[in-house]
């Protein structure tokens, strides 16, 4: 049960935990307890913590509270993805995908998290964004989407390994840099080496383009992996495709972009979803080309996935391939996305979890 009333323990660092049970009169080491059962085994009911007496138990349940996202289902792709529906303390839901990625036997994953409730910026070809907005997630509810992916997982595949999962990708609904404060908290809180320990370069912030958010990530000491989602090369396209475009159109970006790169002396990931006959024409590879071309930039080629109701389609396989050809001719350095999850409608863009809708 949750309550209002209550103090939230997740989202608090060890320290904060120490003023926590200090606050109620217990020794400081509980703290230490505490954060272990919450951050690395994934505990969210007092009543397991089996090395906390149990009279401090009952009262811990009386005033607090662990609000890992609560797992509701899942759906299990043929290529061994997972899409699972998670439910935040009012009721909201939101997708969470777990990707699977397998080296020499050993598998690890990488989860693709959600960052707000539906999405503000609506763009044309999104599920997420034809949903509209309903609300931002609070830190702990999106770094615990991690917490519930890996409690769930461990139980499932009978795995327990701390490092079970090893990527987070901000990919899933909603625009992280429109929530930035929060964000950024969660980014930490992963990041937290006795907690989560995703390491910095695991994570991935994709933007639409919020081009405010990339200057203020610049300013983080952090060596995060930015991914911009450009879809088009010139305005006229790009504001039809991504509305936030008027605000911030392609100059605007890629000057962040290269600022970026040039501050952390990485490759900045843009990402370009493949829509027939709109952006990937001959034309469309040639403006790529020219405006990437002077950037320390990969390409990541996302072959549409499509949304019932709305009216995109894919190109047809020798398309994309040409499409790809086109591009690394010219110099670029492009990769092909691997479609994972396709049959359960958790590929990119296709999440779009409502109250009313529970697949
Ligand atoms: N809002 C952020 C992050 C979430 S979307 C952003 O837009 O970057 C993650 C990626 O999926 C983005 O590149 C987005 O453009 C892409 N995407 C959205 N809908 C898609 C669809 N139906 N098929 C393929 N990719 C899609
Ligand atoms: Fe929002 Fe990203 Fe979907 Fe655009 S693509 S509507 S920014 S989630």
């Amino acid at each position: 049960m949750t309550d209002q009333k209550k103090t939230e323990l997740l989202g608090m660092s060890q320290t904060e935990l120490e003023d926590f049970v200090v606050s109620i009169s217990e020794p400081k080491f509980r703290a230490r307890q505490l954060y272990k059962w919450i951050y690395q085994k994934q505990t969210a009911s007092f009543y397991d913590m089996s090395d906390i007496p149990r009279d401090l138990r009952f009262k811990l349940d009386d005033i607090a509270q662990i609000s890992i996202p609560r797992f509701l289902k899942q759906r299990v792709s043929q290529d061994g993805t997972r899409k699972f529906l998670l439910e935040m303390n009012d009721k909201k839901r939101v997708e969470t995908v777990i990707i699977p990625q397998t080296h020499e036997k050993n598998t690890q994953y990488t989860v693709c998290i959600s960052s707000q409730v539906g999405c503000p910026i609506g763009c044309a070809f999104c599920a997420t964004g034809a949903g509209g907005f309903q609300r931002n997630l609070l830190a702990y509810e999106i770094a615990g989407q991690v917490l519930s992916s890996r409690r769930e997982l461990a139980k499932r595949l009978k795995r327990n390994e701390i490092d079970l999962i090893t990527n987070v990708v901000y990919m899933g609904m909603g625009e992280p840099l429109l929530n930035y404060d929060e964000m950024i908290k969660s980014v930490y809180m992963l990041n937290e080496h006795n907690g989560i320990n995703i390491g910095q370069r695991h994570i991935t912030i994709s933007t639409a383009g919020e081009v405010s958010g990339i200057k203020r990530l610049l300013q983080e000491d952090l060596q995060l992996t930015l991914a911009i989602s450009l879809h088009a090369c010139d305005n006229d396209l790009r504001n039809e495709l991504v509305p936030i475009n008027k605000k911030y159109p392609l100059e605007m970006l890629l000057d962040a972009a290269r600022e970026y790169s040039k501050k952390s002396n990485r490759r900045v990931t843009f990402e370009y979803v493949l829509l027939d006959e709109v952006n990937t024409r001959k034309k469309d590879a040639e403006a790529m080309i020219k405006l990437l071309k002077p950037i320390l930039a990969n390409v990541n080629l996302i072959p549409y996935n499509e949304v019932s109701g709305l009216d995109f389609k894919r190109p047809s396989n020798h398309r994309i391939n040409q499409f790809y050809q086109w591009l690394t001719a010219g110099g670029l350095n492009v990769t092909l996305r691997e479609e994972r999850g396709t049959d359960i409608e958790a590929a990119c863009g296709q999440l779009a979890a409502k109250k009313d809708r529970q697949t």
